[in-house]
This record gives C-alpha cells, sequence and structure tokens, in this order.
C-alpha cells in the first residue's frame, strides 16, 4: 500500500537529496500519520546508527554574564533568570565534572562557556583542560563549546587534543535578527567554516519553538545540511522566566518528533542529538523520540535541570539501544523494515500554540554540579 513517509525513507537510504515540499510535509503530517513518520525515520536511523545510543555529556566551564542578548538564553546580558554564574571553573573542578559524566557512560564531554567568544588566553587555558582530560580519558571525545572562534583558535584547541567544535546556528538567517542583534548569523556560519577547516569535526544545531515559521525551520534544518555538520543538537525552548521569550510554549510533543524527523530525513547519516528541553516538550514520547534521534545529553544541562540520569539509562535500555561504547553496542545497521501504510501527507496540521497548557511548567534552574559543592546529576 502506498506509504509516503515510508517511500521517503527509501528514497533517502538511496541517497536523495529532501526538497522542501517534502519537508513541509513531514513537518505538516497529521497525529494519525505520525507513527507513520517515527517508523520511516526510525529506518534511516536504524540503518546507520544501528541499536546504538551516543551520551553525551555537558560541563558548564563558566555560567551567565554574558553581553550577548540572545532572547533564548538564560545567561543573555539583562538576563532576570536565577542561574548559577560563576567565572571559569579550575581545571581540578572541570576535571572532576567530566569524570561523573565519563564513568555514567558518556563517550562525548562537552565543554561550554558563555561569551561571544574566547579570548586567546582563554582558549589556553581550555586547551590546557583538555590535555589534562585526554590524559586521563584518552577513549573520550571533547567536544568545545566557546562561541565565536577568532583567528587561530581553531587550530590551537585542534592541537590540543578537542576532537569536536559546536556552533549552533540555532535558526534560520531570516529569523536570526528577531533572536539576537549582538551578531549575526554569519558570525555562527563562519565559526562553523572556522573549526571545520581546522579539522575539528563541526557540531550545529538548532533551538525550536521560538515563533519560527515552517518554511524557516526549512532554512535552518537544510543550512545544517549545507554545512555538513557531523552532529547536529536540536533544542526545545526552555522558556526561562527573566529571559524575553519567557512564556512562549508553542511546542507539543507530537510536534517535537516531527521536528526531530525532519532532520533525520533531511541528513540521515548525521548524528541527530535530542537535546534541552526535551523532557519538557516531548515528555512521554522521549522513547520514541529516540526512535528518531541517536544521541542525548545525559543530567542536567548548562543552567538548568534535565531528568535524572539513571532515568535517561533506563529509557535507552527499556527501548532495547545500547549506550555506544558500552559492550554489546552493535556495528551493523538494523534490518529495514516495511513502515506500513499511511494517509496521504496533504493535510497540514496546526502546530498547537497555548501558553495556558498546564504542562507549561517553569524551567528548573540547575543547583547543583559545576560551580556549586553538590554532586551533579550523572
Ligand atoms: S547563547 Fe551564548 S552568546 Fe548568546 S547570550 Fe547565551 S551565552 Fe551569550
Amino acid at each position: 500500500m502506498f506509504n509516503y513517509f515510508s517511500d521517503l525513507a527509501a528514497k533517502q537510504l538511496d541517497g536523495g537529496t529532501l526538497t522542501r515540499e517534502e519537508a513541509l510535509a513531514i513537518l505538516r503530517s497529521t497525529d494519525d500519520q505520525l507513527l507513520d513518520v517515527v517508523s520511516a525515520a526510525a529506518r534511516l536511523r536504524r540503518a546507520h546508527f544501528a541499536n546504538t545510543v551516543k551520551v553525551n555529556y555537558l560541563v558548564n566551564l563558566k555560567s551567565g554574564l554574558c553581553p550577548e542578548d540572545c532572547t533564548y538564553c538564560s545567561q543573555r546580558l539583562g538576563s532576570a533568570a536565577q542561574i548559577l554564574k560563576y567565572t571559569w571553573l579550575k581545571p581540578e573542578e572541570a576535571a572532576e565534572q567530566a569524570a561523573t559524566g565519563i564513568r555514567a557512560g558518556a563517550s562525548r564531554v562537552c565543554l561550554v562557556a558563555s561569551g561571544k567568544g574566547p579570548t586567546d588566553r582563554d582558549v589556553d587555558r581550555v586547551a590546557s583542560m583538555v590535555e589534562g582530560l585526554k590524559d586521563e580519558h584518552p577513549q573520550v571525545e571533547v567536544c568545545a563549546c566557546l562561541g565565536i572562534l577568532k583567528d587561530g583558535q581553531a587550530d590551537r584547541l585542534k592541537s590540543a587534543g578537542v576532537d569536536a567544535y559546536n556552533h549552533n546556528l540555532n535558526t534560520s538567517e531570516s529569523n536570526y535578527a528577531d533572536i539576537c542583534t549582538t551578531h549575526e548569523y554569519a558570525d555562527r556560519v563562519r565559526t562553523v567554516e572556522h573549526a571545520k577547516g581546522a579539522g575539528l569535526s563541526p557540531c550545529s544545531g538548532l533551538i525550536v519553538g521560538m515563533g519560527e515559521s515552517d518554511d524557516e525551520l526549512v532554512d535552518a534544518v537544510f543550512a545544517l545540511r549545507d554545512l555538513d555538520a557531523d552532529s547536529i543538537p536540536v533544542n526545545f525552548l526552555m522558556p526561562f522566566e527573566g529571559t524575553p521569550l519567557e512564556g512562549t510554549w508553542l511546542l507539543t510533543p507530537a510536534h517535537c518528533l516531527r521536528i526531530l524527523a525532519l532532520v533525520r530525513f533531511a541528513s540521515p547519516d548525521t548524528e541527530l542529538r535530542m537535546a534541552g528541553g526535551r523532557e519538557m516538550h516531548l515528555r512521554s514520547l522521549q522513547p520514541l523520540a529516540l526512535q528518531v534521534a541517536n544521541s542525548l545529553f545525559l543530567g542536567d544541562y548548562l543552567t538548568s535541570e534535565g531528568q535524572a540520569a539513571k532515568a535517561d539509562l533506563e529509557m535507552i535500555a527499556d527501548s532495547g539501544f545500547v549506550v555506544l561504547g558500552a559492550d554489546g553496542a552493535a556495528a551493523a545497521a538494523g534490518a529495514e523494515y516495511d513502515g506500513g501504510a499511511a494517509a496521504s501527507a496533504s493535510e497540514p496540521a496546526a502546530a498547537v500554540v497555548d501558553d495556558n497548557d498546564p504542562a507549561s511548567v517553569p524551567v528548573t534552574i540547575r543547583r547543583r554540579g559545576a560551580g556549586t559543592r553538590l554532586a551533579p546529576n550523572a
């Protein structure tokens, strides 16, 4: 029987390139098509990542007090969010935080610092942390996320042993001025290109739920495809109280699944991470999202709390997946299967916009881990 999304998966497995019309069909699929969308995206996920889930662990090296004005960010200029604020962690503190995530199964540690971009001294500081980390845990990948890079900084990080560099495009070029006025979309693209040019694995993703239109979201997803990022984190807006996007609840769990599926269809063999905000926006559909995404952050985020790391590891095991790098992680691609019948994709489903949604809960601020004396959630 005709199944639009199953056929689309087959086309992508044959090396097809997702068109705008197909992308919009995914985003506008109806609720009764949702499982067909997920099962088709799951075929792509299985073909490229088998039964593995990559576990990443965030260490916030420097929190808050940023001079930039990104509207979605709790660390922005003028933010009244009651987040932890601290300057650079000492190397031994950073090492201790990273080790906790590694013990819990993380194969990548992401070292993040607030700010527009690092000074050369900041880069040296992070480089020496990374050298220590690599001596202690040579098998672990290190990703740095320090903002906009200046000439030579990506090379310095690479020579210190950094494997990857994260700098998110976040949204489309046409939407960028609405979410930030202190730097430009082109600055972000340039930094990803710099990182790539220095031999760092480019990681660049999105924040969804900021009021972007379907077309703007498709633009952003296609821009990430054009950048050829090796990994794409998809963050779901956490509308911190005290930021301009406070009270912005534009996502439903089903729509979050459609967005993840869109990224999977556009970039089938790219690591796709369900990132910040997954708990509050995907809610009970998180295990279904794991059939599309092959990567997540364990434990807490930069300035907010995630669900218990133990619950994440249980979700991975309960869903039949294994943590990448752990015993039993399959290298082979999973068998393809037919996703079954689907109705046509011609009826767009409106994204639910309900800021009175009882599930719209305040973001819980992180009060443990980096920058505190309390053990992190990992
Ligand atoms: S996203 Fe980065 S640059 Fe923007 S306000 Fe937050 S910490 Fe600063």
